[in-house]
């Protein structure tokens, strides 16, 4: 049993409450109590942490990455999404080994766990092992919901054959995986069905169908160009969101990514969606995927997380940053500074990001009976003074630098800036290494 004292605690609950020299105490992983300093007095036999002042608030949630594409940080920059995807991702993606791939989700893991994130979703887990990932994610104690890529392969698709799978095959090795977790395991094994510029209905059954059966969840990237809406209105005569309810996709555990190219007239279906939306600022200008109207859909009622995206296309896993640009990007298009305030960017990549993942009883802000996954925050810092107002100084001026201390389910992973679970020398050193390795196989330069 531990007891945090003598810090401010950013608790993110239902009345957003901050408690001034607040105490939490911790025991097996989960908040036991939280409340002034009179706590102290009530738990003598707890291991005493002080805080030193520091901000104490609920783990970031990163609900949208890409661990494979790490090694090709700067690697596939002020590029169209085609040449983007043929010329760099996709040959480097079907060039990964086991190795290489670890060493790539080793890099991404360190930086999500040094700025803050304790959980993530991985959206798309290909050839390169979906198990060896799983146990490594388990022994480094992030939160991992980890989606092993699911498809009909396509005749004529642009996807290298090299990328394609099986259905039957890839469900059999999420099954496996899925059935090897314990029942306290920080990993989830999901679905990520690759379906842009692969129109397949019966994708959608045979996605639904292991969901409602087999109690998968599942995420996708969903009408995130003008391409695939018209494709899905040719094809279906449909809109995105009125083709995914005929699929009863819309009343599963769906985490759609970007919608950037969502229709208003779709703004109906999230009312009565369990379906929720990540929305990942960064990459989409970056790679100027278009505008996903996040205010105007959460006003429908959609629920909304935050995502860094990839490597390759962020190019950072820093959460704080991605807040910031949040923020600011709507408050830009809708031409109204009241938009998207930095209480609301907060609240996506915390208590946004739970209620994404399904996980709102569990994490997402620092209350009774919820797991330990808290961060710490070093205030007393030049760019972050003088600080009254936290969101303020989170969304607009702190970044994953002032992250001090990370916990998951009250294990200790990054303690002082420096991980405890990594060795930040070795990580770095090996992920250079097979980034090389791993263009060389793939027959690519390397952009300098
Ligand atoms: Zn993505």
């Amino acid at each position: 049993m531990r007891l945090f004292y003598h810090g401010t605690i950013l608790t993110m609950d239902e009345q957003k409450r901050i408690m001034e020299d607040g105490v939490l105490v911790e025991h097996l992983g989960k908040i036991v109590a939280l409340g002034d300093a009179s706590l102290i007095e009530q738990y003598p036999q707890a291991e005493k942490v002080n805080l030193q002042g520091k901000i104490l608030m609920p783990g970031l949630i990163n609900a949208h990455v890409h661990l494979a594409q790490a090694l090709l940080r700067g690697q596939a920059d002020d590029m169209p999404l085609e040449p983007w995807l043929l010329k760099r991702i996709w040959p480097f993606q079907a060039a990964h080994d086991t190795d290489s791939f670890l060493k790539s989700a080793r890099l991404a893991m360190l930086d999500m766990m040094l700025s803050g994130t304790t959980t993530f979703v991985e959206s798309m887990v290909i050839h390169y092992g979906l198990e060896p990932l799983a146990e490594e994610v388990e022994r480094l104690g992030l939160r991992g919901k980890l989606a092993k890529v699911v498809m009909h392969p396509m005749a004529g698709s642009i996807l290298p054959v090299s990328l394609q799978e099986n259905f039957k095959d890839s469900l059999a090795e999420a099954r496996a995986s899925k059935n090897k977790r314990g029942q306290d395991s920080l990993v989830e094994i999901w679905l990520g069905p690759r379906w842009t510029g692969m129109f397949n209905e019966q994708l959608m059954e045979d996605v639904k169908e292991a969901m409602e059966m087999e109690g998968f969840k599942a995420t996708m990237h969903f009408a995130e160009s003008e391409e695939d809406v018209e494709e899905i209105k040719k094809k279906s005569g449909l809109t995105p969101m009125a083709f995914l309810k005929k699929h009863h996709i819309l009343e599963n555990k769906m985490l759609l990514i970007h919608g950037t190219h969502l229709p208003v007239e779709d703004d109906r279906y999230w009312q009565d969606a369990q379906a929720t939306l990540v929305h990942c600022p960064v990459s989409a200008m970056k790679g100027a995927m278009g505008y996903a109207d996040v205010p105007r859909m959460q006003a429908q009622g959609a629920n909304v997380s935050l995502g860094t995206d990839a490597g390759a296309c962020n190019n950072t896993h820093d959460l704080f940053r991605e807040m910031r640009v949040a923020s600011l990007w709507h408050k830009h298009e809708h031409q109204d500074t009241s938009i998207m305030p930095a209480g609301a960017s907060l609240e996506m990549a915390t208590m946004g990001g739970a209620r994404s993942l399904y996980m709102q009883d569990i994490i997402g802000s620092l209350e009774v009976g919820k797991d330990a996954d808290m961060i710490t925050i070093e205030p007393n810092r030049v760019h972050l003074q003088p600080m009254f107002n936290l969101a303020s100084a989170l969304v607009y001026s702190a970044d994953g630098h002032d992250v001090r201390d990370v916990y998951v389910r009250g294990r200790q992973l990054v303690k002082n800036g420096v991980s405890l679970v990594l060795d930040q020398d070795k990580v770095i050193y090996e992920a250079k290494e097979a980034m090389q390795k791993t263009a060389n196989k793939a027959g690519m330069d390397i952009i300098r």
